[in-house]
């Protein structure tokens, strides 16, 4: 299978499904991580140009730290529009290219409004992926790929219908997580909030769950024609 992770920020998907994404690269399986948002203002020294370049390199690592390849859609933060017809058709774009068997995106409600924009473009580009007439550089495709949303943050408002197990994988996870060093080194020194610990209790937590060490969770846009008789998480 070809799995696309859709993330607003470059490090939501590893908070959100690394382990989740490190168990399907494990599993033979071909995995994209696209990033929609640049990151470019998530910082409060760093200028907007510098950490753009910053974060994109930082996606990279942690993307190859997972297994898997990186795409970005290169907006700039807190400028993410569903209704925009140029980043939907970006969006279908990278579908269309990776051949996405199963999309993986925010939960159509988070703490911010960029990561609800992301899912619905998600949601969105997974239908108009599908449309010959909508035109981009890759042909349209003929599936209408089933999409996952992964837990909000610090799993607030969410309640998972599926869990996956990635005890095996919380390592690999934190390390994808630590390459986002801008992020987690000012949290660190000007917050005083431990990321890689937040990350972590929040997996043991949705283990606890689900008796087993560490998990992540998720829910299902259960939209047609999207459903799948068959389990297609790890
Ligand atoms: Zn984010």
């Amino acid at each position: 299978m070809v799995v696309l992770g859709i993330g607003c920020h470059p490090d939501d998907l590893e908070i959100g499904c690394g382990g989740t994404l490190a168990k399907y690269a494990k599993g033979g399986h071909k995995v994209f991580m696209c990033h929609i948002a640049n990151g470019n203002l998530g910082h409060a020294v760093i200028e907007p140009a510098e950490l753009r370049q910053i974060r994109a390199r930082e996606a990279e690592n942690a993307a190859a730290a997972l297994g898997a390849e990186s795409l970005s859609i290169d907006v700039g933060d807190a400028m993410v529009e569903a209704s925009g017809k140029e980043v939907r058709a970006r969006v279908t774009e990278v579908i269309r290219y990776t051949g996405a068997d199963v999309i993986i995106t925010h939960n159509s409600f988070d703490y911010m409004r960029d990561h609800e924009q992301a899912s619905a473009l998600a949601c969105d580009a997974s239908f108009t992926a599908t449309l010959p007439h909508l035109v981009t550089k890759s042909p349209s495709t003929a599936n209408f790929p089933p999409v996952f949303f992964m837990d909000t943050l610090a799993g607030i408002n969410f309640i998972p219908t599926e869990y996956v197990d990635i005890s095996g994988e919380i390592e690999k996870k934190l390390e994808a997580v630590s390459c986002h060093e801008s992020q987690v080194v000012w949290l660190r020194e000007h917050d005083n909030i431990d990321f890689l610990d937040f990350v972590r209790t929040c997996n043991k937590y949705r283990g606890l769950q689900s008796n087993c060490a560490y998990a992540e969770g998720f829910r299902q846009y259960t939209a047609w024609p999207r459903l799948r008789a068959e389990r297609l998480l790890p």
